[in-house]
């Protein structure tokens, strides 16, 4: 999951990046809002975390100008101010959810869960694919109920092949999700975390979930 985050105030950025790097999200960091809009020209975030109280730009406009544009990124507003017109403004400027500052770090990350099973066909925190499950919340990760110790960015890749499961996804794709701005597309890492996901999901079983599409990426699915 790639994750923009909108803040000015360098001292909150560093914690959420670093909290969220921790559960393997993918974060790049915009700093004031004609920054933001420029990130969100040029990737294709998962979700947008946006400051309210910005420099220049406020977050509530930063908001709209990206509904504008078309963008349909869900938006969680941080406020500041516990103040019903603040959140109300947000809310009507295209943001689907608002957090009131200071928060809980756990609160943050529910409501981030919660913003991506906004996607159609998603319902619950746990997703599937034969007898593979991942929770989303707890990252935990099981194959026919045997639990699957992966580190927090094979995590999110595997919940990035999950939530697409059945998709071929290019490197290109995966890269731009799983990875951050700093991500040197050039290496070999992509392949490495898929060779280590299928060391410890495939491996063992005579289903391969994984599938290599030759020249195009990997995908996820039910063996046929
Ligand atoms: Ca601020």
């Amino acid at each position: 999951m790639r994750l923009l985050l909108v803040e000015d105030e360098t001292r909150i950025a560093d914690f959420i990046s670093r909290g969220l790097s921790e559960h393997g999200y993918a974060v790049d960091v915009a700093t004031d809002g004609n920054e933001a809009l420029d990130w969100a020209a040029v990737a294709d975030y998962d979700i947008i975390v946006l400051d309210v109280m910005l420099p220049g730009l406020a977050g509530t406009e930063v908001s709209r100008t990206l509904r504008n544009r078309g963008v349909r990124t869900p938006i969680l507003m941080l406020t500041a101010r516990d103040a019903i017109e603040d959140r109300v403004k947000g809310l009507d400027s295209g943001a689907d959810d608002y957090l009131v500052k200071p928060f809980a770090f756990a609160e943050l990350l529910a409501r981030l869960r919660a913003l991506l099973r906004r996607e159609p066909a998603l319902t619950g925190n746990v997703l599937e694919v034969a007898g593979l499950k991942f929770d989303a919340a707890t990252m935990e990760v099981s194959r026919d109920g045997v639990a699957i110790d992966l580190t927090a960015k094979e995590g999110r890749l595997l919940e990035y092949l999950m939530r697409h499961q059945n998709q071929v996804l290019t490197r290109t794709m995966i890269a731009e999700h799983v990875w951050n701005y700093d991500f040197d597309n050039a290496t070999n890492v992509i392949d490495v975390h898929i060779r280590n996901l299928r060391r410890k999901i495939d491996d063992r079983f005579t289903d391969k979930l994984i599938q290599t599409v030759r020249g195009a990426g990997y995908r996820i699915a039910s063996p046929t």
